[in-house]
């Protein structure tokens, strides 16, 4: 298998030939990046890997895509380089190879809910697994507050160091400083491009997914519902903290409460969105992606559909017998979600965020 010198030197003799075609420019901002520059470090190279959203337009519309002798396929050269990235990114870097395959992933799953498990029955005993409680705190009486909290929180602390760094190596990697991020229009033209995935849009016509012949808006549809999903159930996340901390309210909360509506459009939005990404990935082009992103894929949108579906049974038979069962699976199938989320396909909005802001700050130099 290729190492990352052998792949980022075959995007690299692709971006050359596309640096005199330009062809694509109006594509993506992939193409005026590569514009900018007239020799590419590795930096330079995930930068614009990161910054490539997988349409698969360029290749559609490439005269010299195989079977020309120039074999210019760079939705695949760059998808290699971005999984390559993930790995070189995370830390510990060893790990990073280990944790992100389908079978890591659910060995993961499997081990968070055997902890649950365990925490449940020394924490008082596993017939709480089968009583009913609907009164306030009754999930705490299921596992304790402090248990699901501190493993929690100190992972999202993890995961916020390794991707911080990562994100801040990918920048400089590309030329880049903190301090050009400071001023705050770069940040509205970012969020701008990332609130409405614009580059998921394939320079306007859509992405080439799942077939090669035809344009379509399904995948940005998916990706905006499962995107906008997650955004809902961080939300509600956060509204149930507000709740019990700052109003001492404890959950389980009213069905028309903020983060149960909340929750129910966000868990509804991921739902939809991963279930139609995962149909969407089978049948597309395994030549135009690297086979480590497809498992990426896979193994990231199976744990957070399992993370969404087992979170709306959770609500929805909070009231039941099975209230212990399915929180229990749902903190399992979340201990897989966090645990891999530095070092799997999670991180990829973070360096995707990180190439679109360099891009933003090249343009704006550009223009000043
Ligand atoms: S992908 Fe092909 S058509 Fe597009 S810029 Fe590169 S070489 Fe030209
Ligand atoms: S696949 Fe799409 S986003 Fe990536 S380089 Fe080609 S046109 Fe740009």
């Amino acid at each position: 298998m290729p190492g990352l010198v052998e792949l980022v030197q075959e995007a690299e003799r692709e971006l050359t030939i596309c640096n005199s075609c330009r062809y694509c420019e109006g594509y993506c901002a992939v193409f005026p990046a590569a514009e900018l520059r007239t020799a590419f470090t590795t930096g330079d190279i995930t930068y614009l890997a990161n910054l490539c959203h997988d349409c698969r337009a360029c290749y559609q519309a490439c005269m010299y895509a195989p079977p020309h002798e120039f074999g210019i396929n760079l939705p695949r050269a760059l998808s290699e380089v971005r999984a390559e990235t993930y790995a070189q990114y995370a830390w510990p870097r060893r790990l990073a190879r280990h944790v992100r395959g389908n079978l890591a992933t659910a060995t993961i799953g499997a081990a968070g809910l055997g902890l649950a498990l365990l925490t449940v029955w020394l924490t008082g005993g596993a017939d709480r697994f089968f009583v009913a409680y609907d009164a306030p705190g009754a999930f705490y009486r299921i596992v304790p507050y402090l248990l699901m909290l501190v493993p929690a929180l100190a992972v999202s602390c993890f995961f916020l160091a390794v991707v911080w760094f990562g994100a801040v190596r990918l920048i400089q990697g590309a030329g880049g400083s903190l301090q050009a991020l400071l001023g705050p229009r770069v940040w509205i033209d970012a969020a701008a491009d990332v609130l409405a995935l614009r580059y998921l849009g394939g320079g306007g016509d859509e992405c080439y997914y799942p077939g090669q012949d035809r344009p379509s808006a399904v995948r940005r549809v998916l990706h905006s519902c499962v995107f906008y999903g997650f955004v809902l159930a961080f939300a509600s996340t956060v509204s149930a903290a507000i709740l019990q901390e700052l109003l001492h309210q404890e959950p389980p909360y009213p069905l028309l409460s903020v983060p149960v509506i909340l929750g129910i459009a966000g868990g509804a939005g991921m739902i939809a969105g991963t279930s139609g990404l995962l149909w969407l990935k089978a049948r597309s082009n395994r030549a135009l992606g690297a086979a480590a992103m497809l498992r990426m894929d896979a193994a990231f949108l199976v744990v957070l559909d399992l993370a969404a579906i087992t979170g709306l049974l959770t609500l929805a038979l909070r009231t039941t017998p099975l209230l212990g069962t399915m929180l229990v699976l749902h903190l399992g199938v979340l201990a897989a979600l966090y645990v891999t989320a530095p070092y799997g396909k999670f991180v990829h909005w973070v360096y995707r965020l990180a190439a679109i802001l360099q891009h933003r700050v090249e343009e704006s130099r550009l223009q000043a």
